[in-house]
This record gives structure tokens, C-alpha cells and sequence, in this order.
């Protein structure tokens, strides 16, 4: 098998990752093809599903919305209050073991294609700055040239477009959690007249500003954990994007006697967002943007070259050795996955749009005389909707007790909550010890999915 040269001395192994500590910027060049048609298509599909969330209206509220002032998430019609907050287990849980899957399956193709950084950055400010400042040659031939009128202007200009693009960005991102009458009625007031929301948007415009104009490809890089835990999701058979040394090598300008496939033009290294050369292996630098692939695809149909030098395939593939896509750990976790989805739709199912707490009225805990024992309790009862709704009360009849429920079917406004009595006596001759007391409510239009909740009917001892 050919071996892969190691970088000479002092040569960059990631140019994001410089030895000497400083930065260098990277400037990725263009690429056109097949992965960068479909990222397109990706990214704007993201981007337009996302900003349209707010917009889209389900059950009365937006698809997605948490509102801060109430503590209430609205999830595609379903209302989840503090309460269920043990649901996000489920959530955070869910995202990070899909994530893992998705690596042990088809490496990091969550960062070259879903990534929010990714998809901003790559789907919306890099292009702005091309589309400004030109591609690649002319921007590092500017930036390395002195101050004319005409750098002054498209630096400027290309940082008013950031900022502004930034500014929208925030404003979605605050129309997640302040509905979108709010939003722009807030627009149109003064900052001084909801100081707080103002705040959260210039923060949010200040660090979004601060990453996609500047920090960039650093957070992949230095603060990202994920890249990081790479080497240990991956395993030899996941699909990574990788060079293919055993066709490539050893590299030589075309028509060298003995040379592979590698021409050494380093397009694949110059398109790279993260500055990485891929002929270097796998690298936790690489984001499997697939950008390298177009690259060196375009250069092999001009050499009339078969495609495929740097490809998606696993470590193994590219070794030369067979692919094995269904393998002991990807198994395992597909067994975990259905469980944790089964298990994830059980207690959604579980979950309810109202919630009943049994209390007791207050003062005395009871009262009995010769002939019987009366004991009074309370349900409160929460509608989560965001819709009013009603709801029946039914005790279940125990021991000869005798329930009177002045109010047996209840309205209950959007998000409000309501108490109702019910008052329980039973025969002082019967009564031997406190004895359980269950209560159903149903929501009149759902009569299947009853709440049940269970209280004491307390009594004297002897
Ligand atoms: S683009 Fe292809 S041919 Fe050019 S250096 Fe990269 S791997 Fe070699
Ligand atoms: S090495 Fe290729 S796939 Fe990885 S980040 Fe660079 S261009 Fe993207």
C-alpha cells in the first residue's frame, strides 16, 4: 500500500491549527458539484424551515415557541408546562445518542451538513463575502495589499452585511420565545420600552457577529467537543470523507513516470473550510463538508481521470479492504435507539394536556357524627392548552361513599386553572379506617384518556 508523506517541517498540518499559535484566517476557494449542489439545497431548506417555525400556526401558538413569560413550550400543538420538564430527558438524551449514531454510521455528517455554524456560515456569510469582496484569489490579494478606496468600501460593506444579516438572525431567534406580534410591536417601540428583550437581541447580534464574521471555523476547531470525541465514535467501517493514498500515490504532475492519481494541485486542500489537507488522513479538523470531493472530482474529469480520489467511503474502503455497513456496535446501538424510542413515545403518550392535583379544603380534615362521616377535598385542575376546554369529574364509588360534585363538568380557559370541591360522606356505621378515594377527570371531548388521581378519605380512628 502507498504511503501517505508526512508534512515537512514547520509545514501546517491544519492551517486552523497553526503550531505557532496565531491565527491564520482561513479563505476558502469556490467549489461547484454534486455535494455542494445538494449542501445548497440542504441549506436552504434548513434555514427556510427554521425562520418559518415562528410563522406556522398549530393549535393557536407557533409550531415552536417557548414562551418566558408563562414557562410554557409549545411543541407543534402540544403544550408542555415546568412540570414536564423531565420530558426533556428524553429530548437532550435523544439528540446526543442520534448524534452518536449518525457518526458510527456516516461520520460527521451532522457538522458538514446541519450544523447551524455550518449551515450560516458556509450557507449564508461566506457568500455575502464572496459576492462582496469576490472569490478567493482576489480577497487574499486585496487583504494582503494596501488601504485603497476600494478595499475601505468592501470591507465595509461586507461587515455592514454581517451585521445586518446578524440582526435578522436575532430577531428569529427572539421570535422563538416572544411571539411574533411581540416581536414587532417591539420593533416599532423605542428599546427603552422592553429593555430586557432589547438586551437578549444585541447579545445575540454581538456574539453572531462575532462568530460568523470572525471566529468561524475556530469553533469547530478549539471549542466544539464533538470533533473531539471523533476518534472515539468513529470505528474503521464508518463513512468518512478520505483520500484514497493507495490510487493517489505517490503523487506527480500528470504524465510522471510512476506517479498515482494525485496531481499534488492542492485544490482539495484550498476549498477546505478548516484549512485541513485530507491526503493526511482522517483529521478531527475535518467537518465532512464534502467541498475536497467536488474539488478533486473537477480535477480528475479534467485530467479524464475516473472520479472518486477523495470520496465518501469508510478507512477500510479506502484501504482497499471489504466495507461492513452492519457491524456488532451499529447493531447495538439500533437496539438502544428503538428502545429509547419506544420508550420516548410511551411517556409522550403519557403526557397530558391537563393536569389534576387532589387537595384538601381547608380547615378541618373531616367532621363525623353519630349517623356519618363527611370529608371534603379539592382538585385543581390546569389546562395547558391553548385552547379552553372542559372537563368531567367522576368519583369512582368505594365502601358505601357517597360523592356530591357541585360542579361535575368544568370549563377551564387557555392556560388557566380552576378548583373544585367535591364532598364525600359515608355512613358512620361502615366507616372502619381512612379508606383510598380515586377520582377520574376527562376532557369531554376525549373521554378515553381519563387523568386519575387518588386521595385519602379521612375519618376518625376508632
Ligand atoms: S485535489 Fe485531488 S489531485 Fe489535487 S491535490 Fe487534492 S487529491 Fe490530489
Ligand atoms: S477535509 Fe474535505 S470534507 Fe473535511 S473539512 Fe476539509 S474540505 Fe471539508
Amino acid at each position: 500500500m502507498s504511503s501517505v508523506p508526512a508534512p515537512a517541517d514547520g509545514e501546517l498540518v491544519s492551517a486552523a491549527l497553526p503550531s505557532d499559535g496565531r491565527r491564520h484566517a482561513i479563505q476558502p476557494a469556490d467549489v461547484r458539484g454534486r455535494y455542494d449542489s445538494a449542501r445548497r439545497v440542504t441549506f436552504i431548506l434548513l434555514i427556510g424551515l427554521w425562520a418559518a417555525l415562528p410563522w406556522i400556526n398549530v393549535g393557536g401558538h407557533p409550531a415552536v415557541f417557548v414562551d418566558v413569560e408563562t414557562r410554557e413550550l409549545f411543541l407543534f400543538g402540544a403544550t408542555y408546562g415546568p412540570q414536564d420538564t423531565w420530558l426533556l430527558f428524553f429530548l437532550l438524551t435523544g439528540v446526543g445518542f442520534g448524534l452518536v449514531y449518525a457518526t458510527a454510521l456516516a461520520g460527521r455528517v451532522w457538522c458538514g451538513w446541519a450544523c447551524p455554524q455550518t449551515v450560516f456560515l458556509e450557507g449564508v456569510y461566506r457568500r455575502v463575502e464572496r459576492w462582496i469582496e469576490g472569490p478567493r484569489e482576489k480577497r487574499m490579494r486585496r487583504n494582503a495589499g494596501p488601504w485603497t478606496l476600494e478595499k475601505v468600501a468592501r470591507k465595509t460593506a461586507s461587515q455592514v452585511a454581517f451585521v445586518a444579516l446578524s440582526f435578522l438572525i436575532a430577531h428569529i431567534v427572539l421570535s422563538y420565545f416572544a411571539s411574533l406580534p411581540k416581536t414587532f410591536a417591539m420593533i416599532r417601540q423605542s428599546p427603552g420600552a422592553h429593555p430586557e428583550a432589547f438586551g437578549w437581541m444585541a447579545v445575540t447580534t454581538a456574539v453572531l457577529y462575532a462568530d460568523f464574521a470572525w471566529f468561524r471555523e475556530q469553533l469547530c476547531v478549539v471549542i466544539c467537543p464533538y470533533g473531539r470525541l471523533q476518534a472515539s465514535l468513529l470505528d474503521e467501517h464508518s463513512l468518512v470523507v478520505g483520500y484514497d493514498a493507495r490510487r493517489g500515490e505517490p503523487r506527480g504532475k500528470k504524465g510522471t513516470s510512476g506517479a498515482g492519481d494525485c496531481v499534488d494541485c492542492k485544490r482539495c486542500v484550498v476549498v477546505c473550510p478548516t484549512g485541513i489537507d485530507i491526503r493526511n488522513g482522517v483529521q478531527m479538523e475535518c467537518l465532512a463538508c464534502t467541498a475536497c470531493i467536488d474539488a478533486c472530482d473537477e480535477i480528475m474529469d479534467r485530467l479524464e481521470r475516473p472520479r472518486g480520489l477523495v470520496r465518501y467511503d469508510s478507512q477500510d474502503g479506502l484501504a482497499g479492504k471489504p466495507r461492513r455497513i452492519v457491524r456488532s456496535r451499529l447493531v447495538f446501538y439500533s437496539v438502544l435507539l428503538v428502545i429509547g424510542a419506544i420508550v420516548a413515545v410511551l411517556a409522550t403518550r403519557r403526557h397530558q394536556d391537563f393536569e389534576v392535583t387532589l387537595l384538601r379544603l381547608p380547615g378541618a380534615p373531616y367532621t363525623a357524627d353519630a349517623a356519618q362521616v363527611t370529608d371534603a377535598i379539592q382538585l385543581h385542575v390546569v389546562n395547558k392548552q391553548a385552547k379552553a376546554e372542559r372537563y368531567r369529574i367522576e368519583v369512582e364509588p368505594a365502601d358505601g361513599m357517597t360523592a356530591v360534585v357541585p360542579i361535575a363538568t368544568v370549563a377551564v380557559g387557555s392556560l388557566a386553572d380552576v378548583r373544585v370541591p367535591v364532598f364525600l360522606s359515608v355512613p358512620r356505621a361502615a366507616f372502619h379506617r381512612e379508606f383510598p378515594v380515586r377520582v377520574r377527570v376527562v376532557r369531554e371531548d376525549q373521554p378515553g384518556r381519563p387523568v386519575l388521581v387518588t386521595g385519602t378519605f379521612l375519618g376518625p380512628r376508632s
